[in-house]
C-alpha cells in the first residue's frame, strides 16, 4: 500500500478523497487496511470543503500489508462534496496496486483521475473544526496507537489539529467540549490563558505529556504523601461504575466531616456545588481548626524554584482557594440538594454498590446500598454537622527538591469581587464573549507563551505578533520590551514552574 503515500510536498484536497468510499455493505478485500481504519466515529476527521491535506498527513493511514478493511469501516471518512463517482461496485476486489493512481504529483493539487470502478482506496485525514468530536476522536486514536504501535504516526494527525478553530459558531465552549460541570482547577488554568484551555481540549495528548513532566509528578507525590500521612488506613477499591466511584468519595467525605467536627485535620476534602449557575467540583488540600478556633483552608503548592510564584501565577491560586471557600461554605450551609448532585453529575440513584463497596459501607455502618440512599445519608450528615464556614485562606509553597517551606501567603477573601471575577470567566464558557489569550505586548504576560507547549502552533499568538509587526508603534514598544527582558535576571528567576492541579 505504499503507493498511497503522496509524494513529499504534494497537496491533496478533500475533493481528492471522495472517490475512495465504497457503498455501505459492499465487501472489499483489499490488502492491508484494517489497521488504518479507526473504530468508532471518525466524522471529525472529515476535512472542511476547501481544506488542504498534505501528504504528510496521510502516511499514517497506510495499512500494514495483509490487513482487511470493510467498506462500513470507511463511510465515516467521507469528505464533504460529491463522491459518488468513485464508489466501487458491490463485491469488488481492490488491490493495493489499484491505488497508485491516487497519488498526486509533486507540487500539485490535482485530483487523481483514475480510480478503477472495482476499487477501494484509502482515506484521508485532516483537521476538523469541532473540538468536542476532535477530543473524542483523539482519545480513540490514542487507544488505537496503544493497541497497534505501528499506528504511532497517527499522533502527527492530532498535532495538525492546532489549525482547528478556536471558536465555533452557535456553540458555547460548554457545549462544544461536552462539559456538564467545571472543575476549580480548570478555572485556574483559564485565568492563565483561555486559548491554552481550548488547546488542552483540541490537543489532549500535549496536555497529557505536560502532566507527565517530572515537576508535576513530584508535586503529585508530595500531595499523595501528605494525604496518606493524614489517612494512613486509606483503602483501595476497583470500582466498576461511575456511581461507585462517586459513592466512594461521598463515604470518604462523610468520614471527613465527622473528623473535622471532632477537631481533626483532614486532607483532600472534596467540595462541590453550584456557583453562578454552574456546577463545580474541587478538592481542598487541607482543612483544620487553628488554636483560635478558626477554620483554616490551606492549599499546598510545590515549587521547583526556591521562590514564591510570579503574581500572574498567584492570581490562579487566589482564585482557587476563594472558590473552594465558596463551595465549602455553601455545602455546610445546606445549599446542596439531592437533585443538584444527581442531575449535574448524571448519576443513577438506584444503582446498587458493587460487592466490595457494599461490604465497605457495612463496615462503616452506613445505612445505604444504593447511590441514592448514600446521597440522602450524606446530605443529612452535612445539614446537621453544624460546621462553620471557612475563616482563613492560606497558600503554602513547598520547595520540591528540599521539601522545605518557601513561604506562606494569607489570601484575602472578597466575595463580591470573587463572584464578579467568576462571572467573567463563566462568560467564556457560556459563549458570551470571545476567548482571551496572552497579551503578547505586555511584559508581565508575554513570557507565559515561552513556557507553553502550544507556543509554536498557537493561532492567537501568531495573529497578535502579526499585529505587532504591521503596527509600527507597537513594534517599537515590543522590540524595546524584548531587549529589556532578555537581560532581566528578575524576569528569569520568576518564571514559574508548572503546578499540580488537584481537582
Ligand atoms: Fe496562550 Fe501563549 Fe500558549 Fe497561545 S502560546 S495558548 S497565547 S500561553
Amino acid at each position: 500500500m505504499t503507493s498511497l503515500i503522496p509524494d513529499e510536498g504534494a497537496i491533496v484536497t478533500p475533493g481528492d478523497m471522495t472517490s475512495l468510499i465504497p457503498d455501505e455493505g459492499a465487501i472489499v478485500t483489499s490488502g492491508d487496511m484494517t489497521s488504518l481504519i479507526p473504530e468508532g466515529d471518525m466524522t471529525s476527521l472529515i476535512p472542511d470543503e476547501g481544506a488542504v491535506v498534505t501528504p504528510g498527513d496521510m502516511t499514517s493511514l497506510i495499512p500494514d500489508e495483509g490487513a482487511v478493511v470493510t467498506p462500513g469501516d470507511m463511510t465515516s471518512l467521507i469528505p464533504e462534496g460529491d463522491m459518488t463517482s468513485l464508489i466501487p461496485d458491490e463485491g469488488a476486489v481492490v488491490t493495493p496496486g489499484d491505488m497508485t493512481s491516487l497519488i498526486p504529483n509533486e507540487g500539485t493539487n490535482e485530483t487523481p483521475s483514475l480510480v478503477p470502478s472495482n476499487s477501494l482506496s484509502t482515506a484521508t485525514v485532516c483537521v476538523g473544526d469541532d473540538g468536542q468530536t476532535l477530543a473524542k476522536t483523539e482519545e480513540m486514536i490514542n487507544g488505537l496507537i496503544k493497541k497497534r504501535p505501528h499506528l504511532s504516526r497517527f499522533e502527527r494527525l492530532s498535532k495538525n489539529r492546532s489549525a482547528a478553530c478556536l471558536t465555533v459558531p452557535d456553540q458555547t465552549p460548554m457545549e462544544r467540549f461536552n462539559k456538564r460541570h467545571l472543575s476549580v482547577t480548570q478555572l485556574c488554568e483559564q485565568s492563565w490563558c483561555e486559548i491554552k484551555v481550548i488547546y488542552g481540549f483540541l490537543q489532549p495528548h500535549v496536555k497529557r505529556r505536560e502532566m507527565k513532566k517530572s515537576a508535576v509528578i513530584t508535586g503529585s507525590s508530595i500531595h499523595l504523601a501528605r494525604e496518606l500521612e493524614a489517612n494512613p488506613d486509606a483503602v483501595t477499591f476497583v470500582v466498576q461504575t461511575r456511581e461507585d466511584r462517586e459513592a466512594l468519595k461521598l463515604m470518604k467525605l462523610t468520614q471527613m466531616v465527622s473528623g473535622l467536627k471532632a477537631g481533626q485535620l483532614v486532607r483532600e476534602f472534596p467540595v462541590f456545588g453550584v456557583l453562578e449557575g454552574v456546577f463545580f467540583l474541587g478538592v481542598v488540600d487541607e482543612l483544620y481548626h487553628n488554636e483560635s478556633g478558626e477554620l483554616v483552608l490551606k492549599e499546598l503548592k510545590t515549587r521547583s524554584h526556591n521562590s514564591l510564584p510570579h503574581p500572574a501565577q498567584s492570581k490562579g491560586h487566589f482564585l482557587q482557594v476563594g472558590l473552594y471557600k465558596l463551595l465549602f461554605d455553601s455545602m455546610v450551609q445546606g445549599s446542596m440538594t439531592r437533585l443538584n448532585l444527581l442531575q449535574y453529575l448524571k448519576l443513577q440513584p438506584h444503582q446498587a454498590f458493587g460487592s466490595e463497596l457494599q461490604i465497605y459501607a457495612q463496615k462503616l455502618g452506613l445505612p445505604a446500598v444504593t447511590f441514592g440512599e448514600l446521597v440522602d445519608h450524606f446530605l443529612n450528615v452535612l445539614n446537621f454537622c453544624n460546621l462553620q464556614a471557612v475563616n482563613k485562606l492560606t497558600l503554602e509553597y513547598i520547595h520540591q527538591r528540599s521539601g522545605s517551606l518557601v513561604g506562606s501567603i494569607e489570601v484575602e477573601f472578597n466575595e463580591a469581587q470573587l463572584r464578579a471575577e467568576l462571572r467573567g470567566y463563566l462568560a467564556f464558557w457560556r459563549g458570551q464573549r470571545e476567548p482571551q489569550g496572552v497579551d503578547v505586548e505586555n511584559i508581565e504576560e508575554a513570557w507565559k507563551c515561552s513556557m507553553c507547549p502550544y507556543e509554536e502552533s498557537c493561532d492567537w499568538r501568531t495573529s497578535k505578533l502579526q499585529e505587532v509587526i504591521v503596527d509600527g508603534n507597537k513594534k517599537t514598544r515590543f522590540d524595546g520590551f524584548k531587549s529589556g527582558s532578555s537581560n532581566s535576571k528578575c524576569y528569569q528567576l520568576e518564571v514559574p514552574q508548572l503546578e499540580v492541579g488537584q481537582d
